[in-house]
C-alpha cells in the first residue's frame, strides 16, 4: 500500500507517521508514506497557494491550480490515477468498515485541506471520496489523513505482527472489545477476573464475548442493532436489558456453564 499525502505540511504527517508500528512497517517497505507539498505547485513568487473568497466572508482558501498541478504531476509519476480523499468535516464519518474497504488498493492519495478549505473546482476535479473524522472543525486535514492511514495500514497484510494481530477488535462484529488485563493479579486491590487465570480457553471465550456484549450494550448500544450474535448470545443481551444498565454494567462475574 502507498499513500501519497498532498498537503501543506508535508513535515507534520511524515514525522507523526514515521514511528512505532507504522513506522516499522515503512522501514520494512510494507507500506510507503510520500508527503507531497502543495506549495511546491505554486506559481506565484512567494508561493502563495491560497486567496480571498470570491463573495467575500473570513478566511482564505486554496487556489485550485497548484492542488490540480500536484495531484496531475503525482499521475503521471504513478502512470495512473489512484483515489482521491479529501479530508472534510463535510465528508462520510470514517469508521472501520470504510478502512476495511480502503485497505483494498494499492494506491491511496490524501487531499488535506487548511484555512477555511479548498476551491471547489479543484476538488470536483479530483476528487473521488469526501472523508471526515468526526463532527467537529480541525485546522487543517493533516491530523484527519494520520488518523485514516493508522487505522487503514493496521489491516494491510504484513504490518501488524501475530501478537499485535487485528482479528478481534472493537468494531469486530459490531461490538466493542471485552476488558484487557495484564500482571500483577491484584492491583490496588482489584483482582483479576478468576475466569482469566483459570487456563480454561473454552470459557475464556465464552466470558470475553459476554463482556464484549455488556459493554457494548453499556457504552455503544447503538452498535448492538448490527451485531452479529448467536441466538444463547442474543438471550444473554435481553436478560441484560432486563436488570437496570447500571447493575447490568457493574455485574463482575457471570454465571459460566
Ligand atoms: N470551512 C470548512 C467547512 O466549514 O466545512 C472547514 C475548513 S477547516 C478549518 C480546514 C481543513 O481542515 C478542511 O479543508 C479539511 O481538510 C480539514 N478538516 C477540518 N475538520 C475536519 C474533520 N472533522 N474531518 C476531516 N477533515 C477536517
Amino acid at each position: 500500500m502507498n499513500y501519497y499525502i498532498l498537503t501543506l505540511f508535508p513535515e507534520m504527517v511524515l514525522e507523526g507517521l514515521n514511528t512505532s508500528i507504522i513506522g516499522r512497517a515503512v522501514q520494512k517497505g510494507v507500506i510507503g508514506i510520500h508527503a507531497v507539498n502543495i506549495r511546491d505547485y505554486s506559481k506565484n513568487k512567494h508561493r502563495q497557494v491560497d486567496d480571498y473568497p470570491y463573495g467575500g466572508g473570513a478566511g482564505m482558501v486554496m487556489q485550485p491550480g497548484p492542488v490540480c498541478d500536484a495531484y496531475e504531476d503525482l499521475c503521471r509519476k504513478l502512470g495512473k490515477r489512484p483515489r482521491v480523499l479529501y479530508m472534510t468535516p463535510q465528508g462520510k464519518v470514517f469508521s472501520q468498515k470504510i478502512a476495511q474497504e480502503l485497505a483494498k488498493e494499492e494506491d491511496l492519495v490524501f487531499l488535506c485541506g487548511h484555512y477555511e478549505g479548498i476551491d471547489e473546482r479543484a476538488l470536483s476535479l479530483t476528487v473521488t471520496d469526501y472523508l471526515s473524522i468526526g463532527d467537529y472543525v480541525l485546522t487543517g486535514g493533516e491530523l484527519p489523513a494520520m488518523v485514516m492511514i493508522d487505522c487503514i495500514s493496521r489491516l494491510v497484510p504484513g504490518v501488524l505482527s501475530n501478537e499485535e494481530s487485528a482479528q478481534i477488535e472493537s468494531f469486530h462484529d459490531n461490538l466493542l472489545e471485552y476488558p484487557q488485563y495484564t500482571r500483577p493479579e491484584i492491583y490496588e486491590g482489584l483482582r483479576v477476573p478468576e475466569v482469566l487465570l483459570s487456563g480454561h480457553h473454552k470459557n475464556i471465550d465464552l466470558w470475553r464475548r459476554q463482556e464484549s456484549i455488556r459493554r457494548t450494550l453499556e457504552r455503544r448500544p447503538d452498535l448492538l442493532e448490527h451485531a452479529v450474535l448467536s441466538k444463547k448470545e442474543q438471550e444473554f443481551l435481553e436478560e441484560l436489558k432486563e436488570i437496570s444498565p447500571e447493575r447490568a454494567c457493574a455485574q463482575e462475574n457471570i454465571v459460566i456453564e
